[in-house]
């Protein structure tokens, strides 16, 4: 007999370690249907043989069954859609308090659950001990101690729920809720009988009482049906004087409550522990932000500035400055290379990708800092820090981190966009975090500040300010169109016990953040500086096509000058800043270096220094600044890009993504070069009026009132500190 079980429970309760003892080596890793979660199947060792099999399939780490993150759709949708033969439940047993919470809501699916208690050697460590029996009476599950590390009680464990999937006999929630939520909850069943798969009636019936929004469409009930239903949830709210979402979850931990009262034989004397202590100070309402911006400060001080400078100048000027590049020129010239192939290959491709290798050290620090602050649960506490203040502009606090991250670069930025909760906020998290100026965007004010301004000191900040506005602005806008209405999902969110991160674990997450990057440089960037030193070096000249000796006449310039109209109004409309624009589509460290090929200086500094002079002759103050801020928040380069398409998942997102991005640089640009211009010289035209037109609209979408819907009662941001 075949069976399929899956396996559900916290992240970080052992599931992948369980899945791998159980399953061996044997797994197929592919992705959901739709959506970019990773899915490992795989056959449970020993059961395998006489037509006997049994498919172990890993579901997300996810703490319950709402709505609220891409992980908890995707595990209920296979919970529900697939009805897998048995579910085995692991539960972490240092923190069943916690992990009970899925627990009670697997109960509820009509399939049968064992529950595997993870981690009993750190439970016995600790020197507690569980009633297996009474947990098995409280929950209606059949209960086994197990250890995946040690590979403790993993046999029985597949025994059991080899034996559970094929009898067939569905688990019972041992729980019911207070009289009146399961008198509507009783009337609810009735309603939607026959509409439902009859084992799982109740698990509908709870989260319809939840207003669950996907449950609501995926049973297309008529309006007079739900609109039965809402009075029986109405009522009960009144009597309850609750939202019907807490009055369950509610319930639930005073059920989870009376368990572990039952279970503890002997419970530890609470105390304030160690990391309760710590978090007195860290997220103390006034100390909080004080103190990140100390540690951030450090960070960046370390990783930016001192150790990370270092290493890229090294790797800059020594390692490809004095090693690689000249030591390719001069192989290549030994074996007789021809000079437009040792151009291409040592000023074409080993330059362009090494300037952007330069930066991988500087990212490594970086991303090792942040890996360390995640693993140790600091960012945890961040992302709560900062929900008080994104909630009010309709960004959840956990997408500070993407944006974070974002400031060394836009794609493991993006990525890490992947822990937010609601599709809404994630979706909105994606389109604007690339506003927030990354490690390769620094050259680029590096230069204009140097240029034009003298290196004053305030245009650096004022590009990360232009930043976040654009964040907060965007957020405010979005989130009054339809699209995007509704409250950012309530803050849930673990925070773990502060502990020391593994080395291995922050390793590896400081090296794929920064494999990402590498990778950007390998593909992308090696195809755009072989399209962009071939368009610069060929075209026609003297009637016929071939390698230029002016650039004026290169393919490039016949590009530039094609679209260098379109950017007029914004002060900057000639061929050499939009092919530099151009250019940094590709990667945003382009920028400088086209400049410096366009003004005919060859390779030029990172800050440009050499050609200061001459884009001070070719450009005002104000129109520089407008090139600055239009680099800033446009499209962000392709590698990005890429990231924000994968993430989307979708291809009309993503170019909504694009194009809004592109359009908000856009108009910010034209209004502060038409503005500034009006402000410094007195220049008055169709450009002005055509501005504070923008402007006036622009303070109209900020301003307008909010959608009906999203005036209903939201539970506010709420700690989801629930460690046992
Ligand atoms: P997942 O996020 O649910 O896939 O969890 P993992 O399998 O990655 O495990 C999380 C961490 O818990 C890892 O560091 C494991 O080594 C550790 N771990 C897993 N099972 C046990 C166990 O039974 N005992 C102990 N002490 N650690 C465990
Ligand atoms: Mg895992």
């Amino acid at each position: 007999m075949k069976v399929r079980i899956a396996l559900a429970g916290n992240p970080n309760s052992g599931k992948t370690t369980l899945f791998n003892a159980l399953t061996g080596s044997n797994q197929f890793v592919g992705n959901w249907p739709g959506v970019t979660v990773e899915k490992k199947e795989g056959k449970i060792k020993g059961y395998t043989s006489k037509g006997d099999e049994a498919v172990l399939v890993d579901l997300p780490g996810i703490y319950s069954l709402s709505p609220y993150t891409l992980e908890e759709v995707v595990s209920r949708n296979f919970l529900i859609g697939e009805k897998p033969d048995a579910i085995i439940n692991i539960i972490d047993g240092t923190n069943l308090e916690r992990n009970l919470y899925l627990t009670t809501q697997l109960t509820e699916l009509g399939i049968p659950v064992i529950i595997a208690v993870n981690m009993m050697d750190l439970v016995r460590k600790n020197g507690e001990e569980l009633d297996i029996e009474r947990l098995g009476k409280d929950t209606g599950c059949k209960v086994v101690e197990i250890s995946a590390l040690k590979g403790e009680g993993i046999d029985q464990l597949a025994k059991r729920a080899v034996a559970i999937a094929k009898s067939g006999k569905n688990t019972y929630p041992a729980h019911s809720f207070e009289g009146c939520v399961e008198h509507a909850i009783a009337h609810i069943e009735e309603a939607i009988y026959g509409h439902v798969d009859s084992s799982m009636e109740r698990w509908y019936a709870v989260k319809l009482f939840e207003r669950d929004e996907k449950v609501q469409e995926s049973l297309k009930l008529t309006k007079e049906l739900l609109d039965h239903i809402e009075e029986d949830i109405a009522s009960c709210e009144r009597e309850m004087d609750d939202d019907a979402e807490s009055i369950i979850t509610g319930e639930r931990y005073n059920y989870i409550g009376s368990i572990i009262e039952d279970c503890y034989k002997k419970r530890v004397k609470k105390q304030m522990s160690v990391s309760d202590k710590i978090d007195r100070v860290v997220t103390n309402r006034f100390l909080a932000l004080p103190i990140f911006a100390i540690v951030m400060f450090l960070v960046y001080y370390v990783s930016v500035t001192t150790v990370g400078s270092i290493l890229t100048d090294w790797t800059n000027d020594t390692l490809f400055g004095e090693w690689i590049i000249p030591g390719a020129r001069s192989a290549l010239e030994a074996i007789g290379c021809a000079e437009w192939l040792v151009g291409l290959l040592v000023d074409g491709i080993i330059s362009g990708v090494g300037a952007v290798l330069g930066f991988v050290p500087q990212m490594l620090v970086l991303f090792l800092f942040l890996a360390f602050l995640e693993g140790c649960g600091y960012m945890a506490r961040i992302a709560f820090i900062m929900d008080r203040i994104f909630r009010k502009f309709g960004l959840p606090g956990k997408s500070f981190i993407p944006m974070l991250i974002g400031t060394g670069c836009g794609v493991p930025g993006v990525m890490a966009s992947r822990t937010i909760e609601n599709d809404r906020d994630r979706k909105m998290t994606i389109m604007t975090t690339t506003f927030i100026p990354c490690g390769a965007k620094l050259p680029i004010i590096a230069l204009i500040a140097g240029a034009l301004f003298n290196g004053a000191a305030w245009v650096a900040p004022s590009a990360y300010f232009v930043g976040i506005a654009a964040i907060i602005c965007s957020g405010i806008i979005l989130k009054k169109t339809k699209m995007f209405a509704g409250d950012p999902a309530p803050f849930v969110m673990e925070l773990p016990a502060y502990h020391l991160p593994t080395v291995g674990n922050v390793l590896r997450s400081t090296w794929e953040r920064g494999w990402s990057f590498i990778k950007k440089a390998g593909t992308i960037i090696l195809l755009s500086t072989i399209f962009v030193w071939f368009a610069q070096g060929f075209g026609f000249e003297g009637g016929h096509f071939g390698m230029v000796e002016d650039m004026e006449n290169s393919l490039l310039a016949a590009i530039g000058s094609a679209i260098a109209w379109i950017f007029t109004p914004l002060g900057w409309g000639n061929w050499k800043s939009a092919v530099a624009a151009i250019t940094g589509l590709v990667a945003k460290e382009n920028v400088v270096g086209t400049f410096g090929i366009l003004y005919g200086f060859g390779e030029v500094a990172e800050d440009g220094v050499e050609i200061w002079g001459a884009l001070a002759g070719a450009m005002t103050q104000i129109a520089a600044y407008s090139f600055l801020v239009f680099n800033l928040l446009c499209a962000p380069c392709f590698a990005a890009m890429g990231a924000i398409k994968r993430e989307m998942n979708n291809a009309k997102w993503f170019w909504f993504a694009i194009g809004y991005q592109t359009l908000l640089a856009y108009v910010v640009s034209l209004c502060v070069y038409q503005l500034g211009t009006l402000l410094t010289t007195g220049a008055f035209g169709i450009g002005t009026v055509v501005a504070f037109l923008l402007i006036i609209g622009f303070l109209y979408l900020l301003f307008r009132p909010y959608k009906e819907s999203q005036k209903r009662n939201v539970p506010k941001s709420v700690s989801g500190k629930v460690s046992a």
